[in-house]
């Protein structure tokens, strides 16, 4: 199956630098009347490191879902990878969520009594990728992740940063355009969670585009570029560097 064409063809110069998700006017109301955006506009660049701080109901977790196609604003646009997620039609919505989106939650969501590297092989199930296939590229993946030699555990014997990684390598194993963790680390003790971010900053500086949700102190601090959030708005967008994002 030929699913590169299977999308209505990228913008206009489209490719490298177009953003890898962009945030346009989004906002997002919940049935009962809950904003939990209002206006947020943002774009991500391909090869950035983003990291979403802010309080506990300040709308982190309905902007990482957002970017991720798995909900809709309730008005405004959201783009990933240059295509309009809004758009799309809802299978096409899908296709582009298994070619351009990764993603990682804090309970890991493996299959229980199916092995490491099935798990991470089903990352490619809707990608058309043959069995055979699939199990190679997901061994490559577990390599990635410094879990080779685990394989053939299933999630029971692993512990609680191995399956964090296990996810985090089925989320990378369709090499996408767009890797989205929603609080990766909140469910790991202190220095297995310093584990996964170290291993999410090694996956960016091989090329991989990542946007966490975190309240880790290391990488909340020190990001290359922090989007702080509050009551549904983006109150600080900040680069490392100091500057601040117009
Ligand atoms: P965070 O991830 O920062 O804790 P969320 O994005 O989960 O925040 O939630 C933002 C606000 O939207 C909160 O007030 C929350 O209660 C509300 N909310 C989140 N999901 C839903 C939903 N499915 N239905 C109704 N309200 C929701
Ligand atoms: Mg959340």
């Amino acid at each position: 199956m030929r699913r590169d064409t299977a999308l209505s063809p990228p913008p206009l110069g489209a490719g490298p630098r177009t953003p890898a998700a962009e945030l346009v006017g989004v906002s997002k109301v919940y049935p009962g009347g809950v904003a939990a955006l209002r206006e947020v506009t943002f774009s991500i660049e391909r090869g950035e490191f983003v990291a979403i701080v802010g309080p506990s109901g300040s709308g982190k977790s309905t902007m990482l879902n957002l970017l991720g196609t798995l909900d809709v604003p309730t008005s405004g646009t959201v783009r990933v990878d240059g295509h309009d997620a809004g758009g799309l039609g809802d299978r096409r919505t899908s296709e582009l969520r298994a070619r351009a989106i990764g993603f990682v939650f804090q309970r890991f969501h493996l299959s229980q009594g199916v092995s490491a590297l099935d798990n991470v092989a089903d990352g490619l199930l809707y990608a058309g990728v043959p069995l055979r296939e699939r199990r190679r590229r997901a061994e490559e993946a577990l390599a990635r992740v410094g879990l080779a030699d685990r394989a053939h555990h299933r999630p029971h014997e692993l512990s609680g940063g191995q399956m964090q990684r296990v996810a985090i390598a089925r989320a990378v194993v369709g090499e996408p355009v767009l890797l989205l963790a929603d609080e990766p680390t909140g469910a790991l003790d202190s220095a297995s969670g310093e584990a996964v971010l170290g291993l999410l900053r090694e996956l960016n500086a091989a090329g991989s585009t990542v946007v966490v949700i975190t309240h880790h102190h290391e990488v909340a601090a020190a990001p290359p570029r922090r989007i702080e959030v509050r009551d549904g708005r983006v109150v600080a967008d900040v680069r490392q560097d100091g500057r601040a994002r117009p």
